[in-house]
C-alpha cells in the first residue's frame, strides 16, 4: 500500500509536483500558508490540513517545497511544525533549494525523535514540475533514498543520489550558479550584438547551433526573453538566494568563485532595485538599463 504523503508548500512548483503524486495514486494531505494555493489540489482529491503539525500526524512521508531554509526551519521545527506531529520512523524530504548547513542541522534535530530526512531539490522549472520531468538531486542515507525512490520518480525523470544529507542541496546551488552564469553571459552577448545592429533572434539561433549554447540560450531566451513574456515562474529573488548559497559554500571551503561572485552581485543589484519578484530571466532588462540599450526583439514590444 502506498504511504500517505503530506505536502507543505504548494506554490509555483509544489502544486504541480503534488498533482503528479495524486496522479500516481498517493493519498495526499496538503498545507500552505495561503488557502488559495491548496484549492486546485483539494478539488483533485487531496485533503487539507490546518497546520504542518496536523499534516505530519496524518502522513508518514512529509515533503517540503518552501522558498528558502528559514521557511523550512519554521515549518519543520517551529511551533505547530512537522516535528511536533511526526512519529519515529517517518521521513521528511526537503525538496526546496535550501542551504546545506541548515539542512544538516534540521536532520540532526529530527533524528532525536527518530525521524529521518532526505534533501531532494529539483531542476527543470514549472514546466518540468507540470510534466513530471524534473531532475532531482538527493542527499541522505542511501537506504532511505531507495525507499523513497518511487515517490521521487512520480515527480521527476532523472533522479540522482549524490551522497550524505546536504549533498542534494549543494549540487542544486551549484547547478543554479551555472545556469545564472549562462543567463548573464548570453544577455551581455546579445547586448553587444544589438549595439552592432544585429538581429537578436538570428544571433540566438546561431549561438544555438554553435558551442556557446546553453539551456538559457536554447530554452529561456526563445521562450521568455525574446517573446518579452518573462513568465518562467522562477523569480530573481529565488535565483539570488541560490547564488548566495553557492558563493557562500565556495568561500566557506576556501574555493571562492570569481565569476560566481560577480554573477551573484548582479542578481543582488536587481533585487535591491526592486526586481526580487520579477522573473529571473528579466535580469536582462537590468543589464540593458545599465548599458543603455534594449537588446530584445521588437516582436513582443
Ligand atoms: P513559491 O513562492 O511559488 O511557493 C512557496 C510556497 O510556500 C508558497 O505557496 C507559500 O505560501 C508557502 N509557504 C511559505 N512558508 C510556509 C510555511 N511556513 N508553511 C506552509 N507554507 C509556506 O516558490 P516556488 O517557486 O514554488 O519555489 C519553491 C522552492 O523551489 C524554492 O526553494 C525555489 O528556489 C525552488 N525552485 C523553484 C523553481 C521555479 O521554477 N519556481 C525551480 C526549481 C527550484
Amino acid at each position: 500500500m502506498k504511504p500517505v504523503i503530506g505536502f507543505v508548500g504548494t506554490g509555483a512548483m509544489g502544486a504541480p509536483m503534488a498533482q503528479n503524486l495524486l496522479k500516481a495514486g498517493y493519498p495526499l494531505v496538503v498545507y500552505d500558508l495561503r488557502e488559495k494555493a491548496m484549492e486546485d489540489l483539494v478539488k483533485a482529491g487531496a485533503e487539507k490540513a490546518s497546520s504542518a503539525k496536523e499534516l505530519a500526524g496524518r502522513s508518514s512521508v512529509v515533503i517540503t517545497m518552501l522558498p528558502a531554509s528559514p521557511d523550512v526551519e519554521t515549518a519543520v521545527l517551529g511551533p505547530q511544525g512537522v516535528m511536533e506531529g511526526a512519529k519515529s520512523g517517518d521521513i521528511v524530504i526537503d525538496m526546496s533549494s535550501s542551504y546545506p548547513t541548515s539542512t544538516r542541522s534540521i536532520c540532526e534535530r529530527l533524528a532525536v525523535k527518530g525521524i529521518r530526512m532526505l534533501d531532494a531539490p529539483v531542476s527543470g522549472g514549472v514546466k518540468g514540475a507540470r510534466e513530471g520531468t524534473l531532475t532531482i538531486m538527493v542527499g541522505g542515507e542511501e537506504k532511505d533514498y531507495a525507499e523513497c525512490h518511487p515517490i521521487l520518480e512520480a515527480m521527476g525523470q532523472n533522479v540522482y543520489y549524490l551522497g550524505k544529507i546536504g549533498a542534494g542541496h549543494t549540487v542544486k546551488a551549484l547547478n543554479n550558479l551555472c545556469s545564472a552564469c549562462s543567463m548573464i553571459i548570453t544577455s551581455e552577448a546579445l547586448i553587444v550584438a544589438k549595439k552592432l545592429g544585429l538581429n537578436p533572434e538570428k544571433v540566438i539561433d546561431a549561438i544555438n547551433s554553435g558551442t556557446g549554447r546553453s539551456w538559457s540560450s536554447q530554452f529561456k531566451f526563445p521562450t521568455f526573453v525574446l517573446t518579452n513574456k518573462f513568465n518562467s515562474g522562477f523569480s530573481i529573488g529565488l535565483m539570488n538566494k541560490d547564488l548566495e548559497i553557492a558563493t557562500r559554500l565556495g568561500r566557506e571551503l576556501r574555493a571562492p568563485m570569481s565569476v560566481g561572485e560577480l554573477v551573484q552581485q548582479l542578481y543582488q543589484r536587481a533585487v535591491e532595485r526592486g526586481g526580487g519578484d520579477d522573473c529571473h530571466t528579466a535580469i536582462i532588462k537590468f543589464i540593458e538599463d545599465w548599458r543603455g540599450v534594449k537588446a530584445r526583439s521588437k516582436k513582443g514590444g
